[in-house]
């Protein structure tokens, strides 16, 4: 068999949703799977709705995504333009040709294609035969002379040797029109692929732009882990078989395949995409992490983007690493190891402070720290312990009210790691400073 040529052809009249990115993705695996050529097609044909600003986001996104495309704007090829508004003169050339062969007619300005009124039979690679008739001539160019999205369609995939049509289920009911174009174009079919719908996450109905968590440059702006979305993308609709969940990229794809795809609807979950997520996060490698980290900070203006010392940045990120759920908590979670004026949570502090004796704990506690080594976790750990012991109290007695002093709440990495990593003069200031606000 020839070489599988599948395409991608979104029109940029809104921001890029997960079904789209879904799309772009089964048509790339199924490139990358078979060897074959991923094509970005840009179908701007209706120029009121589209815009520059969401024709970045497709290619943003996509190259966010990983799914680089062999054949498209910016990176051109043999089949191009790749913008329908770039090509217009081939539309002409094929508006022509089926003029010539008598199929087509002028009503009150607009140009109607004739139906052959014949089954259209598809053998989708996907739902298997689907049988449909068209049953009324339609309109292949407007009275103002602009093409209609079937016309341009068909003729983009037989112009661009698009040997498999892999979109979403919305567009089979149109298959039957496009048959028939590309048949009275003596063109053969591409192998059809309707891929299931994506359902929201809570009621009926398929997920709409407008859903909660349906953007992808939210997750972009999130900094979730693009191989994550990916994976998690790759599920929706697609069942490897044996219910593996997290598979790298090159796994992936070589199990990708049409027949694997689903007849029924996905549904969106935001839980397992979140939880996916974190599986990705926390096995990442501790520089790619801090890469990461620093592009997040750096998007929200936040301080620690752009902080000169690496090793500080690098301890305080090996510290937030396994215990966060995604990059976006860090931020908060590590704000105080890159600001004095951290907030200090209030009810928090109201709880720490109406149990036991915490003053006079942090007082022994400044005491002890004073000479004790902080060069190791066990170090200051041992110093704490020993501090209990001659007390007679528990370790615990002393981290609630360290911990409220030096990070202003009670969530965060072991606190010897904390001590150790801020450091003593830090540590001792801060705990100080609180005490004297008692
Ligand atoms: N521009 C169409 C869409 O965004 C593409 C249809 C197709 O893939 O054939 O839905």
């Amino acid at each position: 068999m020839s070489q599988v040529r599948v395409r991608f052809a979104p029109s940029p009249t809104g921001f890029f949703h997960i079904g789209s990115a879904r799309t772009a993705l089964f048509n790339w695996l199924y490139a990358r799977h078979t060897g074959g050529v991923f094509v970005l097609r840009i179908e701007d044909t209706d120029q009121a709705r589209n815009s520059e600003e969401f024709l970045n986001v497709i290619y943003d996104s996509l190259t966010w995504l990983g799914m680089t495309w062999d054949e498209g704007p910016k990176v051109g090829g043999a089949f191009g333009p790749y913008r329908q508004s770039e090509r217009a003169h081939i539309y002409a050339e094929y508006l022509e040709k089926l003029k010539a062969s008598g199929r087509t007619y002028e009503k009150d300005g607009a140009l109607f294609f004739k139906i052959s009124g014949e089954p259209q039979i598809i053998d989708d690679a996907i739902r298997g035969r689907v049988e449909r008739v068209e049953e009324k001539d339609f309109v292949i160019v407007r009275s103002d002379k602009t093409p209609v999205f079937h016309f341009v369609n068909v003729v983009d995939d037989i112009t661009m040797a698009i040997t498999h049509v892999i979109r979403g289920e919305d567009h089979l009911s149109n298959t039957s029109k496009h048959t028939e174009l590309f048949k009275a174009l003596g063109a053969p079919l591409p192998v059809y692929a309707h891929i299931p719908l994506i359902l929201k996450q809570n009621g009926p109905g398929k997920m709409s732009k407008r859903d909660q968590g349906a953007l992808v440059e939210e997750y972009q702006r999130r900094s979730y882990i693009p191989e994550a979305l990916v994976n998690f993308l790759s599920l929706l609709g697609w069942n490897p078989k044996d219910d593996s969940e997290k598979m790298p990229i090159a796994e992936i794809i070589r199990r990708f395949d049409l027949p694997g795809v689903n007849q029924s609807n996905a549904r969106f979950d935001d839980k397992k995409l979140a939880h996916m997520n974190m599986a990705y996060m926390l096995e990442m490698p501790a520089a790619r992490f801090c890469e990461l980290a620093r592009a997040h900070f750096r998007r929200h203006q936040l301080a620690a983007g752009d902080w000169p010392d690496g090793a500080y940045f690098g301890e305080v990120m090996a510290l937030a690493q396994p215990k966060i759920k995604a990059i976006d908590e860090l931020p908060g979670y590590t704000v105080y190891f890159f600001a004095e004026d951290y907030p200090i949570d209030p009810k928090v502090r109201e709880k720490v402070l109406a149990k036991g004796e915490p003053a006079a704990r942090l007082k022994e506690l400044i005491e002890v720290l004073r000479t004790a080594d902080f060069s190791s976790d066990a170090a200051v750990e041992s110093a704490i312990k020993t501090l209990a012991a001659s007390t007679n109290l528990g370790f615990g007695d002393y981290q609630s009210v360290a911990r409220l002093a030096v990070s202003g709440t009670n969530v965060g990495p072991s606190i010897t790691g904390m001590f150790r990593v801020l450091g003593k003069d830090r540590v001792l200031a801060r705990m100080e400073r609180f005490l004297a606000g008692l």
